[in-house]
Order: C-alpha cells, then structure tokens, then sequence
C-alpha cells in the first residue's frame, strides 16, 4: 500500500456519500477517521432533500507531521 495523500488534498465527496460522522463535522471526509484538535475546513457540501437545501460544513484531517 502506498501512504494516501494528505486527507486536505481529497476532493470533496457528494452529500449522499457522506457518513453522518462526516456530515456533522466528526470525522475526516477522505479517511473516516474521527478529527482531532487541527482539522482542516473544507468548505461545505449541498444536498437536496425535497424541499430543504441542506449544507454540511467539512473538514479533514490536519496536515501528518513530517517525518
Ligand atoms: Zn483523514
């Protein structure tokens, strides 16, 4: 396995693929992992569900310390 780029470098998911972990801003949307204290924002993902437009604030994980 090769080391994934960093998780800021993802390109944002749709709000359909989005966990509700994700969705609410606990966990990282490229690894899933839960975010920690440096989490990166990413900006917000749209979605329509009927009527509503709803907008999810999402985040990565903070950039790995160097080596
Ligand atoms: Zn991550």
């Amino acid at each position: 396995m090769t080391a994934p780029a960093r998780c800021r470098d993802v390109p944002l998911p749709s709000a359909r693929g989005l966990t509700w972990e994700q969705a609410h801003g606990r966990a990282c949307i490229a690894c899933g992992e839960p975010l920690t204290a440096g989490r990166v924002y990413r900006g917000a993902v749209l979605d329509r569900e009927g009527a509503y437009l709803l907008d999810f604030e999402v985040w990565s994980c903070p950039d790995p310390k160097e080596p």
